[in-house]
């Protein structure tokens, strides 16, 4: 696959689309991160990206979508969706043994503030080295993030009869519903298991 690698160099200072193909391969790679989801990817992305540059730092702005498909936990009926994703961060370059930037008065802290921010409130930033920043980590990580831990087909779903297996979106199968509940399962074999004594 290519490089999600951006070319700090490159980068025109005024701004500048950015488009990478994300293989299926590495949106299924995404997936099984920590903590897994149980969707895979139904397809591959393309990642569409605004770079912006103040000094060595380095603005990304994306929103894109994933294509997943999954099974739905309750029902077990297919589930297809485009999953957006949204990917904002700045690349801020490494403090390394350059110049020591002016330091605030009554702030002592030993690490350098980062030579240029755009708004270090409200965007996270994500340290760089040498003058490609790789996007592949964090579009990792932001894809895991965003899809949901198991797909539902509807918030509302009824999922299956235990009993008959019935889809119970479609009708109501009319089984005792009750007695399978787990807990009182085990409630029931205790109560078996003392008459048996
Ligand atoms: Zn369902
Ligand atoms: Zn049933």
């Amino acid at each position: 696959m290519e490089p999600l690698t951006i070319d700090v160099d490159e980068i025109d200072e005024s701004g500048q689309a950015w488009q990478a193909d994300l293989p299926r391969e590495f949106v299924d790679s995404a997936l099984r991160g920590e903590p897994p989801t149980e969707f895979h990817a139904a397809g591959a992305a393309t990642v569409r990206a605004r770079l912006t540059k103040i000094g060595r730092s380095v603005l990304v702005q994306s929103r894109f979508t994933v294509p997943l498909e999954g099974q739905c936990k309750r029902c077990l009926k297919k589930v297809r969706l485009d999953e957006p994703i949204d990917l904002t961060l700045t690349y801020v370059p490494r403090a390394g043994p350059a110049p020591e930037p002016p330091r605030r008065a009554g702030h002592d802290r030993a690490e350098p503030e980062p030579a240029a921010s755009f708004d270090a409130e409200t965007v996270d930033e994500e340290p760089y080295s040498g003058k490609t920043i790789d996007l592949a980590p964090a579009l990792r990580e932001q894809i895991l993030l965003a899809v949901p831990p198991s797909p539902v087909c509807d918030e509302a779903c009824k999922g299956l009869c235990p009993t008959c297996g019935k889809d119970l979106n479609a009708d109501d199968c009319g089984c005792e519903k009750t007695t399978l509940d787990p807990r009182w399962a085990a409630l029931k074999s205790i109560q078996l298991e003392k008459k048996e004594k």
